[in-house]
C-alpha cells in the first residue's frame, strides 16, 4: 500500500542509518565511560548530537535532556515540574482538550497528586489563542502545555503569542514540539518556550530515542532515578547510536526543510484538492492555513468509517480514531471539535513525507475517490 501516514511513523532515512551504524558496533562504549577511549569516542558522538539538536532549536547544548522518545520526554516536562513545585501550595495547571494522550495523560496523573488543571476547548478549526489562556491564568498557574502542531489535524498554534504571554506572567511555557520539529522552523528563543518535547522517529530519526529541551534555570524533579545521567534529571546508559541518529536526522531536516517544506505542500495541496472537487460532500478539518505543509485530514459525509478504512486497503493512511484493542473509538480530538460520533468515524489523516512522490498522491486521490463513489451508490466491492 501507499504510505501517507508519516505523521504516526517515518522511516529512517538511510543517511542517518550510515551514522548510527558504526556505534552499534566497532565504537560501542558506554557514554559515561570516563576512564578509556571506548568511553570517550561514545561521549564525543553525544556531544556532537546534542549540538546538531540544540543549534536547530536556538538552545544550548547543556540545555537537551535526552529520553526515550516524546512520551517519555512530556511526562518529565509535566511530572517532574509538579514534583519540583510540590511544597509550594496550590498547584493550577493550562492544557487543552485535543493535546495528545501522551500530555493529557500526565496531566490527569497530576489531578490524582492534587492539582488543579484546566483542559481548554480550542476553536472549531483547531486553534487556541493566548487571550484564552490570559482568561484562565491564575495567580497559583505553574505552567501552560500547548503543542506546537497537531498530530491528527496539523493545525500550528500561535507559539510565541503564548510563550509571550506566559513569560510576562512568570508561568513556565512547555510545549509538545514532535510534529513540529524537522517540518517547520522551531525556536525556543523566537518563542519564549522553557520546555519543549520531541521524538526522532517522526523525522527519520529512529524509534525509542527523543529529548526534553529544559531552559536554564528551569527545575525539574527526575522521574528516573539512578546513575545520574544527563545531569541528573535522566538517568540511564545512553542509546548512542539513536542518539547519533537524532542528532544526524535533525541536521537533515534543517538543511532540507527550505525544499522540502514547498514540495510536500505542493503534493499535499493537490491531495486535498483532488479529493474534494471529485467526491462530494467532504470537509477538512482544522484550520486551513495555520497548518502543518504535509498533513490533511477531511472527513467524508454518509459513508461508515470503519468500512472506508477496510476498503482502502491500496492506502495505509490513520482513521481520526485511536485503535485500542478492544474497540475502535472515534477520535476525541474530532469531537472536541464538534463533529459527531459518524462523521469523527468517518474521517482520515494523509500524512506526506520524505519519499512521497506526484505518482503516489494522484493514485490515492484516485482511489479515495473510487472507494467513497462504491461505498456511497452500494455498488459491491469484488
Ligand atoms: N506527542 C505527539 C504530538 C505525537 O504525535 C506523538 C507520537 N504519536 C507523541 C507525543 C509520542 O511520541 P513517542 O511515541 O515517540 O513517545
Amino acid at each position: 500500500p501507499i504510505y501517507l501516514d508519516y505523521n504516526a511513523t517515518t522511516p529512517l532515512d538511510p543517511r542517518v542509518l550510515e551514522a548510527m551504524l558504526p556505534w552499534f558496533t566497532e565504537h560501542f562504549g558506554n557514554a559515561a565511560s570516563r576512564t578509556h577511549l571506548y568511553g570517550w569516542e561514545a561521549e564525543e558522538a553525544v556531544v556532537q548530537a546534542r549540538n546538531q539538536l540544540a543549534s536547530t532549536l536556538g538552545a544550548s547544548e547543556k540545555e537537551i535532556v535526552f529520553t526515550s522518545g516524546a512520551t517519555e520526554a512530556n511526562n518529565l516536562a509535566i511530572k517532574g515540574t509538579f514534583e519540583a513545585r510540590r511544597t509550594q501550595g496550590t498547584h493550577h495547571y493550562i492544557t487543552v482538550a485535543t493535546e495528545h494522550k501522551a500530555v493529557l495523560d500526565p496531566f490527569r496523573h497530576l489531578e490524582q497528586w492534587g492539582a488543579d488543571v484546566t483542559y481548554l476547548t480550542p476553536s472549531p478549526d483547531g486553534l487556541i489563542s493566548a487571550a484564552q489562556i490570559a482568561e484562565v491564568l491564575r495567580p497559583d498557574t505553574v505552567l501552560v502545555s500547548v503543542m506546537y502542531a497537531h498530530n491528527e489535524i496539523g493545525v500550528v498554534q500561535p507559539i510565541g503569542e503564548i510563550g509571550a504571554l506566559c513569560r510576562a506572567h512568570g508561568v513556565l511555557f512547555h510545549t509538545d514540539a514532535t510534529q513540529a520539529v524537522g517540518k517547520i522552523p522551531v525556536d525556543v528563543q523566537a518563542d519564549a518556550i522553557d520546555l519543549l518535547s520531541l521524538s526522532a522517529h517522526k523525522f527519520y530519526g529512529p524509534k525509542g530515542v527523543g529529548a526534553l529541551y529544559v531552559r536554564k534555570g528551569v527545575k525539574l524533579t527526575a522521574q528516573l532515578d539512578g546513575g545520574r545521567h544527563e545531569r541528573g534529571l535522566r538517568s540511564g546508559t545512553l542509546n548512542v547510536p539513536g542518539i547519533v541518529g537524532l542528532g544526524k536526522a535533525c541536521q537533515l531536516a534543517a538543511q532540507e526543510m527550505s525544499t522540502e517544506s514547498p514540495r510536500l505542500k505542493y503534493l499535499r495541496d493537490l491531495l486535498e484538492e483532488t479529493i474534494l472537487q471529485q467526491v462530494p460532500d467532504t470537509r477538512i478539518n482544522g484550520h486551513r492555513t495555520h497548518r502543518l505543509p504535509q498533513v490533511t485530514n477531511i472527513s467524508f459525509g454518509g459513508v461508515d468509517g470503519e468500512q472506508l478504512l477496510l476498503h482502502l486497503n491500496r492506502l495505509a493512511v490513520s482513521s481520526g480514531s485511536a485503535c485500542t484493542s478492544a474497540s475502535v473509538e472515534p477520535s476525541y480530538v474530532l469531537k472536541v471539535l464538534g463533529l459527531d460520533d459518524a462523521l469523527a468515524y468517518a474521517s482520515l489523516r494523509f500524512s506526506l513525507g520524505r519519499f512521497t512522490t506526484e505518482a503516489e498522491v494522484v493514485a490515492a486521490a484516485r482511489h479515495v475517490q473510487e472507494v467513497v463513489a462504491r461505498m456511497r451508490n452500494q455498488v459491491p466491492f469484488a
